[in-house]
């Protein structure tokens, strides 16, 4: 057993009982720093709000910039600048200055807050580029592309300039990325992108089912709008129909020369020998007496005379009496001819689009065969082909005449005029002068109308039927066989 040693019992005893008492106080000197930090940083907190209290209650108002950029030609907003009123409205802000954003300037101005200025400046600058709007080309080889043919749109308050910049915008045919810039005076810049596709084109267009003989009546035009020519990559090529040879009065046979051209100058032409075909009626006296915008409460006075008179005509139907749709059946029954001029006749809806144009008809061609059994294909159109009543949509004529033919309707317009539609029951011998004054002419397509507020008109016409029938004429209905009357589509 070792013995103790007496001389260090202090020493041996003092590392463990020293460390027992330390840990208590360090704790508490810990606690002590804590808290005096956290009573610190509330101080600092709280000085740095009453600072930030006491620097805002002295400058309450604050403003983006002392320097402030308004866009040129765009209106300047006053309050535009301002940033905020410390524990205030911006409405108590008032605003001393002028800014002139038509020039390019300078002005100092000033927000007034509780009588007191801020001031800044005002620099009028153009600092946006252009707005632009570019699009995708496709072009033959031999066009030389220039900036124009990527714009859709550019605006700038001032002058620009417009650059191209690629690969190769006039190189070999292939897809090329180009750059389209717009530069405006003030040299700010907008850069767009668009997609060159170059073609090689060196075929001409070809017209579909093309025939190389054709015949048509004496007395008939050319039939030039059934022509339809397709090229491989010009949607719009063009067709130069040559009838310099051609007399359409005169039986025989012609040649027509047609020639098809695209964008790229490829040409092709063919050779047709039109046959024209003797008529029986060619040369004849024909008057073609026509009635348009009923049936209505005149209707029958007119069949009555024609019925007495025994004349033909032609009766141009709308759907806008029902009242009177049975007195279709009366003018089928009499021998007439019943005829389209659309449902509504209403110009702004009937006009707005070929699809509502067609949709219009079916509904009056649809009435016409219920009410008659007839399913007829002589149309006349409201205004007549010449129309202007159509110009707010333009080439709606154009594109109608075209496509009424090409869906096998025949349209009459006329070449003689009662100018019974010039006023309300114009005096019957005002109308017997106009309506008489084609006399002499082989063919008269007479535009009167049955509408009960040209009553006169069916007052006038045993005195115009007699007018021409001493002058030799004999009377009929329109069929899709009588030679055309059209005419010039000014829309
Ligand atoms: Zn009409």
């Amino acid at each position: 057993m070792p013995v103790p040693n007496l001389n260090q019992p202090a020493q041996t005893h003092a590392p463990t009982n020293r460390p027992q008492k330390a840990p208590q106080k360090r704790k508490k000197r810990r606690r002590l720093r804590k808290s005096a930090l956290i009573v610190i940083t509330l101080i600092a907190v709280a000085l740095s709000a009453l600072a930030y209290f006491g620097y805002k209650k002295l400058n309450p108002l604050s403003m983006h910039s002392t320097t402030y950029i308004a866009q040129y030609q765009e209106p300047f907003d006053a309050k535009a600048n301002l940033k905020g009123v410390f524990l205030d409205s911006n409405d108590k802000v008032s605003f001393e200055g002028s800014v002139d954003t038509n020039s390019i300037s300078t002005s100092e101005c000033a927000y007034i807050y509780k009588g007191r200025r801020y001031p800044f400046t005002v620099q009028v600058r153009d600092t946006k580029g252009p707005e632009l709007e570019v699009q995708d080309v496709k072009v033959d080889t031999n066009h030389n592309v220039t900036p124009q043919d990527f714009l859709v749109s550019c605006s700038d308050p001032s002058n620009y300039t417009l650059r191209i910049d690629g690969d190769d915008p006039n190189g070999a045919p292939g897809n090329y990325t180009i750059s389209v810039t717009a530069r405006d005076d003030f040299d700010n810049t907008t850069t767009k992108k668009a997609k060159l596709e170059r073609y090689e084109d060196t075929k001409a267009p070809d017209i579909e089912d093309f025939s190389e003989k054709l015949t048509m009546k004496q007395g008939f035009d050319y039939p030039s709008s059934s022509l339809v020519v397709k090229d491989d990559h010009d949607e719009n090529p063009v067709l130069e129909v040559d009838t310099s040879m051609l007399n359409t009065s005169e039986p025989g046979d012609y040649p027509v020369i047609l020639t098809t051209r695209d964008i790229s100058g490829n040409e092709q032409s063919y050779t047709q020998t039109v046959t024209v075909e003797a008529d029986p009626d060619f040369g004849k006296k024909i008057c073609y007496l026509t009635f348009d915008d009923g049936p209505s409460a005149t209707t029958e006075d007119i069949l009555r005379i024609l019925r007495d008179m025994n004349a033909q005509a032609t009766f141009f139907v709308t759907g806008t009496n029902p009242e009177y749709n049975g007195l279709m059946k009366e003018i089928v029954d009499d021998g007439h001819t019943i005829a389209l001029h659309t449902y509504s006749h209403d110009y702004d809806s009937i006009y707005a689009s070929e699809e509502a144009y067609f949709d219009d008809l079916q509904k009056i061609s649809d009435l016409v065969k219920s009410e008659t059994g007839v399913e007829t294909k002589v149309i006349r159109f409201p205004g007549g082909s010449s129309n202007l009543v159509s110009s707010a949509n333009e080439g709606i004529m154009t594109r109608l005449v075209d496509e009424v033919q090409k869906k096998g309707y025949a349209y009459f317009d006329w070449n003689a005029d009662s100018t019974d539609a010039t006023g309300i029951d114009v005096d019957p011998s005002q109308l017997v002068e106009s309506a008489t004054a084609s006399i002499g002419e082989d063919k008269v397509v007479l535009l009167m109308h049955d509408s009960p507020t040209k009553s006169t008109t069916a007052d006038a016409l045993p005195a115009i039927i007699q007018a021409y029938r001493d002058a030799g004429y004999e009377f009929r209905g329109l069929t899709t066989d009588t030679p055309p009357v059209h005419h010039n589509v000014n829309n």
